[in-house]
Formats: C-alpha cells, structure tokens, sequence
C-alpha cells in the first residue's frame, strides 16, 4: 500500500465515520421522541382510568358523586378533579376529552369548567 492508498484509505474511513456519527444522533432523536411519545400515554392511560371509574361510579346510582358523607357540595371532588386534569395539561371537554392539549387553552374546556363551578 503506497501512501496515496493509505491516505484514501484513511479518508474513507473519515467519511464512514462521520456517517455513523450522523445515524448515531438521528436514532438518539428518535428513542427521544419515543420515550416521550410513550410517558405521554403513559399518563393519558392514568388520567382515562381514573376518569373511567368515577364515571362508573356516579352512572351507578345516576347522579355525581357526592362527599364521603353524602352531602351535596356545589364545587365537589369531581370538579377538583377535572380542574387538575386540565391543569396537568389534558383536554376535559368532551370534544377532546382526555387527549393533551399541548399546553393550549382549550376553549370548550375552560367553557365547561365555568358551566361546572
Ligand atoms: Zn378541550
């Protein structure tokens, strides 16, 4: 192998390099994005459960759920909960119910929330 072969040789490497490199960081964005895609149903799947069995509860006997000491409170457990959901980011309304809402208001949520309280 004379010089100049090694010096390709050695260039084209380089490149390959670089290359790999490159893949390296696409795949690193992309496990990123997934991780992040997966935490986000991770907690929409929480939040949907939780809102899953309130819903069970309360259409059990067909009213909203009450205090633990069954007394009617106008601004109750359910509408706290609701509030938190929209806070933590997730649609209450049930145009969008339960989906996030990338950290913008929603109208039909906040609609809902002043309906409600
Ligand atoms: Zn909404």
């Amino acid at each position: 192998m004379n010089k100049k072969e090694v010096f390709e040789q050695v260039s084209f490497m380089e490149e390959q390099i670089g290359q790999l490199y490159q893949q390296l960081g696409d795949l690193k964005q992309h496990l990123a994005e997934v991780l992040e895609e997966n935490h986000r149903l991770a907690v929409e799947n929480h939040h949907l459960r939780n809102r899953l069995d309130g819903s069970v509860e309360a259409s059990a006997d067909g009213k909203e759920p009450t205090g633990q000491h069954g007394k009617e409170e106008p601004v109750g457990e359910g509408y706290d909960n609701l509030a938190r959901l929209y806070d933590e980011g997730f649609h209450i309304c049930n145009v969008h119910f339960g989906s996030p809402r990338q950290d913008e208001d929603c109208l039909f949520c906040l609609l809902f929330l002043n309906k409600t309280k």
